[in-house]
């Protein structure tokens, strides 16, 4: 609505329209395509910031008086340009939107280029000019009001320019009320311009009032017209005149959305929708008409047209499920992971003798690398159902789950339906993955969004925000992946059914690199092998040196590096040309852009990159050997060369041989970690001190250990006061992991007797353990993954609870025979296993406290 008290300057730029008029209050599009219209916009708007320069005239050019040339209409309407869009090439094309602010009468034109400029005359609404008085303006007020009401109730109100009508009847003053309504009707340009014209109020309603009767009665022909090619005709004739449309035909580009509706319509037709999504494609469809096609509602509507013609409504693929198939597909894709190939057999067992999906969904945890992804796919592909992924690392907005609203700017559907659309068919195997790292914001809780999505109860009828209609996924199989079970909310868990996948062992990475890895980097990189030999001894060496994890990532990364620098070989040794990167400027990009954290990126470069490098196809294997000596193998030497000196030295023997040190083990979301603890004494009064991103009950492990050290002080043989005038520093290092748990206990315990004792722990001794202050151990998790990385910091002997003897069941035997694993049930058992010839005295101590607890037991 117009402000009611405006000044605006005397002297204005010009923008000329044809056949359109600007009403105060109204707010419409312009589109700017003539030489001086376009020089008004670059001069005053785009270069120039200040606000008194968004303000312009606009006026319409008219035909002259005789039918001959034309004249610039004398009274026209200032108006403040609240956007500019466009472009400046191949030609200058812009778009304004102007809000009419108030009434001038041309004064005289100041200037003609580069564009017009006029001294103007502010023109005031004025009332009672044709003598009528207060009361007969109010009756006429009130039915023009009333005539309005009637056009409004013919009208869809979820239309934004019917809901601004509205409020303009029922809200605007008297004297902006017709302009409100002229602005939104059509009529001719006389009749608008007549409408512009009259100052007075009480004219202004009279000269308006006919155009809104007329208005209506052609709204109703069509609604009683039910022939739908008549119903176009005159819905294109008089369309609501809404944003632009008041500009109209002139100033409207021709009508380009004509094809896009007839496609529309046919794809609606095509695209097999339930009833209830049918009738709104059809309703959004004749809204889509009424529009111009430069509105932006228009692209938004036509947005969601296209994704409700784009989703799988009813299209779903046949399922091909056959158990003995699905055990081939899965060993053929994986080395080992017996007991989850088992349980993924089962699972789909059971899921084809019931014959429906509402059984529990599967959510693989472990840590990264270890084949969770890689297993999702291959059951997609035993059942032939198309298999997309869905990353929820990071989403913490459940409207990335449930989409936006679609009357916010950028409004989309949420994650599932957007997956939906892109696989087409509405039964594939979606994967959740990484479940675990959802996050709750400001903005909602994306774990709840996604239970309904998960719910066979309510899935049937999942209703995204954006969509705004029920969509079925009942048919969807969803996957989910985790590294840790600790960060999934409860009631999400409870509808899961969890599958451990853990960590490989040496043994088990040589064989995955060699039958899986290496092959699928060969065929990657152009290569096979008859040009490239890697053998099980050099893959251990890769594992050994360059990688420290429980999966597989790291492995084939540097297997690929391995197999681009040799296709940078042999394209280097056909082509003659030497111009292409040393292999290890390739792997030095291929780490930086790893540490870019973009994985994908690292694929794309690494491939693409390797692909031009790769050998010509049309090239033999005979024909190469002209050239290289074939196959090449790889060999230590050639690995250092491309790799770089190794990352990780083996064996931690050099830090452990002083007294405060040891090593603890302790499981991560990422497989297991071997952490060398260390502690130092100091003169002081301080106590105890622990460094290293801990949580509070690290803190209290500390403690308990520490007062069963001051107990057996004596046993021990230490200072009866040891702590007197010092204080003792504990630091855990690996610092960016933060570490919380009692598993470290036994770790903290021996650190300290070997920091006080002044004796080093045995070198080839890793532990891992709960403490109680009587000094009994009590059971921990995550024993395999410990146990697996003890094994690949080349440790040889485990002191690990002796409660957790049944964990030991899972670790394979080629482990069990490199590792000794001693079991414990008292810190005394830990000292003695911990340290050469143990410590004698505390034995008969332990005794008793195995006495005590064996009675309870
Ligand atoms: P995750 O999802 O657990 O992080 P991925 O499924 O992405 O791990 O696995 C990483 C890579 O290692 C993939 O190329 C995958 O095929 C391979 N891989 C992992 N485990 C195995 C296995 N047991 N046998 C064969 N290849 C494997």
């Amino acid at each position: 609505m117009a402000p009611s008290h405006i000044s605006i300057p005397t002297k204005l730029p010009l923008l000329v329209v044809s056949n359109g008029v600007l009403f105060p209050g109204s707010t419409i599009r312009i589109p700017v395509t003539t030489v001086r219209n376009v020089n008004l916009v670059r001069s005053r708007l785009t270069s120039d910031s200040r606000l008194s320069s968004t303000v312009i005239g606009i006026v319409t050019k008219e035909p002259g008086k005789d039918g001959k040339g034309s004249t610039i209409h004398e009274i026209g309407t200032a108006g403040v340009v609240v956007q500019v869009t466009g472009t400046s090439w191949p030609r200058p094309v812009y778009t304004l939107l102007v809000t009419g602010l108030c009434r001038f009468r041309l004064v005289s034109i100041i200037q003609e280029h580069p564009y017009l400029m006029a001294t103007i005359k502010q023109l005031e609404d004025l009332k009672n000019v044709d003598g009528e008085d207060d009361a007969q303006l109010a009756e006429l007020v009130a039915e023009f009001k009333e005539t309005a009401q009637k056009l409004i109730d013919m009208l869809d109100i979820s239309v934004p320019g019917v809901a601004k009508l509205k409020t303009a009847v029922e809200q605007a003053p008297s004297q902006q009320l017709a302009d409100a309504v002229a602005a939104l009707i059509g009529g001719s340009l006389l009749e608008r311009l007549q409408v512009l014209d009259a100052l007075d109020v009480g004219a202004r309603i009279r000269v308006t009032l006919p155009l809104l009767l007329r208005h209506i009665q052609k709204l109703k022909d069509i609604q009683e017209d039910k022939s739908e090619e008549k119903e176009k005709k005159n819905v294109q004739m008089i369309r609501l005149s809404r944003g632009g449309r008041n500009l109209s035909p002139m100033l409207d580009p021709p009508d380009d959305g004509d094809n896009d509706i007839t496609d529309l319509a046919e794809r609606i037709k095509s695209a097999n929708m339930p009833e209830e999504a049918a009738k709104a494609a059809n309703k959004e469809l004749s809204r889509l008409k009424r529009m111009a096609p430069h509105m932006p509602e228009y692209s938004t509507t036509r947005n969601y047209l296209e994704l409700l013609v784009d989703l799988p409504w009813s299209s779903s693929v046949k399922e091909t499920c056959h158990i003995t198939k699905a055990r081939s597909d899965l060993d053929a894709d994986h080395y080992g992971l017996e007991k989850v190939k088992r349980r993924v057999l089962e699972y789909l067992a059971v899921r084809q003798l019931r014959g429906d999906l509402k059984g529990p969904i599967l959510c693989f945890v472990g840590p990264p690398g270890v084949g969770k992804t890689s297993i999702a796919k291959s059951i997609a592909t035993t059942l032939g159902r198309p298999y997309h992924r869905m990353s929820l690392g990071g989403v913490s907005d459940q409207h990335d789950i449930r989409g936006h609203r679609r009357t916010y700017v950028g409004a989309m559907p949420g994650r599932v339906i957007q997956g939906l659309r892109s696989v087409k068919v509405k039964n594939p195997v979606m994967l959740l993955d990484e479940i675990d790292k959802l996050g709750s914001g400001i903005h909602g809780d994306p774990g709840a969004a996604l239970l309904e999505v998960l719910d066979p109860e309510q899935n049937s009828t999942f209703t995204d925000t954006y969509l705004n209609l029920p969509f079925d996924l009942s048919q969807v199989l969803f996957v989910a992946t985790a590294n840790s079970l600790t960060t999934i909310p409860t009631p999400l868990l409870d509808r899961m059914e969890v599958i451990n996948v853990p960590g490989y062992t040496q043994e088990e990475k040589v064989m995955i690199g060699h039958l899986h890895l290496l092959p699928k980097q060969l065929r990657e990189h152009g290569l096979s092998n008859d040009i490239l030999n890697m053998p099980k001894e050099v893959i251990a060496t890769i594992i050994g040196e360059y990688t420290r994890e429980a999966g597989v990532r790291t492995l084939e990364r540097k297997i690929g590096a391995l197999c681009r620098a040799v296709a940078v070989q042999v394209a280097e040794s056909t082509s003659g040309k030497g111009e292409t990167k040393t292999p290890q400027e390739v792997e030095v990009a291929e780490e930086q852009a790893d540490l870019s954290g973009d994985a994908n990126k690292v694929v794309v470069t690494a491939e693409g990159q390797a692909k031009e490098q790769a050998l010509p196809k049309h090239q033999s294997t005979t024909q190469l050997r002209e050239h290289l000596e074939l196959p090449i193998v790889v060999d230590q030497k050639m690995i250092h060369n491309i790799l770089g000196p190794p990352i990780f030295q083996s064996g931690l023997a050099g830090r452990v041989s002083v007294p405060g040190v040891a090593v603890g083990l302790a499981w991560t979301p990422v497989g297991g970690e071997v952490m060398v603890v260390e502690a130092s004494r100091s003169p002081g009064d301080s106590g105890l001190t622990l460094t290293g991103q801990l949580g509070s009950v690290m803190q209290e492990s500390a403690k308990i250990a520490l007062s069963w050290v001051r107990q057996h002080a004596y046993l021990l043989q230490l200072e009866k006061d040891f702590m007197k005038d010092e204080e003792i520093h504990m630091h855990f290092p690996a610092g960016a992991i933060s570490k919380d748990g009692p598993s470290a206990g036994v770790t903290i315990l021996t650190v300290l007797v070997s920091l006080l004792s002044s004796r080093c722990v045995r070198p080839d001794v890793a532990m891992t353990g709960e403490i109680t202050l009587n000094g009994v151990v009590l059971p921990v998790g995550g024993i395999k993954e410990k146990l697996l990385a003890a094994h690949r910091a080349g440790l040889t002997t485990v002191i690990i609870p002796a409660a957790n003897k049944k964990d030991l069941t899972d670790i394979p035997n080629s482990i069990l025979n490199e590792i000794e694993v001693v079991l414990v049930n008292t810190a005394g058992e830990v000292l003695t296993a911990a340290f050469e010839d143990g410590f004698p005295d505390i034995v008969p101590e332990d005794e008793a406290v195995m006495k005590t607890l064996r009675s309870k037991l």
